[in-house]
């Protein structure tokens, strides 16, 4: 005899908790088919959408802020359960959906064309809605990536069709109900869970989606965007990462050693931001290792809805047999404590002695693993943070304001944060250099980036 939990119709995929590993819910995955009536249903919505007055648009994301806000309890309790995130992790990121529907509804009023000099006549330039925008979000932030792309491509005028991942709909499901209930028009924001060779390719290659917002791995990231230039169609690439957090001699180690655990064990190390490699001048190197091993053993790693828990466990049997394989057996290092049993749990865990060429040392493992390298100088550090493929985020800690400049400047990242581990702030622009990524999202230019630019000419000579 058969029974529901181990068969699960083709169609539809089980959401796990994965702090034990039980069942959450079946989810729908949408086919092919349904992704081209989904895109149909937002075009025309797109049209009224976009004939709005800009007021009454705002106004519209504004209530539907007030009512994700009314919902920050429930939206953060249900990412607990299907992404294993903390629930104080889990209610900023509720938090920040909706502060971000609050700073783009800000921007609806605000996007405005430029007026040119020109010879003959006037000249003004529109910024034109794109129509209906595909917005595929990975499993490792699923509540604030879906309104990284979602709400400034709204405002500006757009329909979203978001497609979240498989291990984690339940979020992007509420929240397009929650639009819904803000008066929201119906269809102008569709959630279309489902798998990512269907679903989500359904959507990249779909001529009536006039651009994809992708947040997820670089392999899957390069065949979107190949995909996205046979149509010309533009797309933003939110990748991988491997990013650097670089220690000088005349920083404040204590500071810098108590900041550094959180900085690649939040959300497990399934994080793009993570702060995975440790550079540390030679100098100072044993006096870090004897700060940062009691800090790394301090942190509280278990039931992810218990309030003093900072660390939960990873999303999946198979993001945890990934992180496995990249730690060796027999590792020098720190090891802090996790829970035994079901769910899929994997300890803070730092490498010392590794190669700097050493493929953990390089590659993104997406868990709670850090390496620490020694290097000399500053050109020494500013060597090691750019060896690598990646160019999402990084952090020095230094007490010197020209060292803070001159590094910032050299190192080839995105987002860096000098005496701190700060990376994400909807105010301000977020993405990567090399392969972290392709095109900026949040911050004052969000919204232009779902405009394309009409120039219009008017003659006065007539
Ligand atoms: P993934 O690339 O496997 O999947 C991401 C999304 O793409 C999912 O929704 C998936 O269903 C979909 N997808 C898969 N194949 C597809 C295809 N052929 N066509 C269209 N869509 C497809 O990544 P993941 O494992 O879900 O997420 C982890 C990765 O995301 C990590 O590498 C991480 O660094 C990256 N990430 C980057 C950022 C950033 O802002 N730079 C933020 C978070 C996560």
């Amino acid at each position: 005899m058969t029974t529901a939990r181990k068969t699960v119709h083709p169609t539809h995929h089980r959401v796990l908790n994965p702090a034990t590993g039980e069942t959450v819910a079946t989810v729908p995955a949408t086919t092919a088919p349904e992704v081209d009536a989904a895109v149909a249903r937002a075009a025309a919505a797109q049209r009224h959408w976009a004939a709005a007055a800009p007021a009454d648009r705002a106004r519209l994301l504004r209530r539907f802020a007030v009512v994700v806000d009314g919902h920050i309890e429930e939206l953060a309790r249900l990412e607990v359960r299907q992404a294993g995130h903390t629930i104080g992790n889990a209610r900023w990121e509720a938090g920040n959906v909706r502060d971000l529907l609050d700073y783009s509804a800000g921007g609806v009023e605000r996007l405005t064309g430029r007026q040119i000099p020109v010879a003959g006549g006037l000249d003004i330039t529109l910024l034109e809605p794109l129509g209906v925008v595909g917005v595929i979000a990975p499993w490792n932030f699923p509540l604030p990536i879906a309104a990284w792309g979602s709400a400034p491509a709204l405002a500006a005028g757009n329909a979203v069709l978001l497609k979240p991942a498989e291990t984690t709909p339940l979020t992007a499901l509420r929240l397009a109900e929650l639009a819904l209930e803000a008066g929201l028009p119906e269809h102008l924001f569709q959630v279309l869970p489902g798998a990512g060779d269907t679903a989500g390719r359904a959507l990249v290659d779909h001529h009536g989606v006039a651009k994809i917002v992708f947040t997820g791995s670089t392999r899957v990231g390069r065949s979107v965007a190949a995909r996205c230039a046979e149509q010309m169609k533009p797309a933003t690439l939110e990748l991988g990462g491997k990013s650097p957090n670089v220690i000088f001699a005349d920083a404040d180690l204590d500071a810098a050693a108590a900041a550094a655990p959180m900085s690649f064990l939040d959300n497990s190390g399934q994080d793009c931001c993570a702060r995975s490699r440790i550079l540390v001048q030679r100098t100072v190197y044993d006096r870090f290792l004897e700060l940062l091993a009691p800090a790394i053993e301090a942190v509280v790693v278990g039931d992810p809805a218990d309030e003093k828990t900072q660390m939960g466990p990873l999303i999946s049997r198979h993001q945890l047999d990934r992180v496995r394989g990249h730690v060796p057996d027999d590792l020098t290092g720190i090891r802090g404590a996790a829970p035994e049993g079901p769910g899929f749990w994997f300890p803070p865990t730092v490498l010392t002695g590794v190669a700097p060429d050493a493929p953990v040392a390089r590659e993104e493992v997406f868990g709670p693993v850090a390496v620490v390298l020694p290097f000399e100088d500053e050109a020494d550090a500013v060597r090691l943070a750019n060896a690598t493929d990646y160019g999402l985020s990084g952090s020095l800690w230094t007490r010197d304001l020209g060292r803070a400049v001159r590094v910032s400047r050299a190192i080839q990242a995105g987002n860096l944060s000098v005496n701190s581990h700060s990376s994400v702030r909807y105010g301000t622009p977020f993405g990567g250099f090399k392969q972290s990524g392709l095109g900026r999202e949040l911050g004052p230019d969000a919204l232009t980036a779902f405009t394309e630019t009409k120039n219009v000419f008017f003659s006065t000579e007539a």
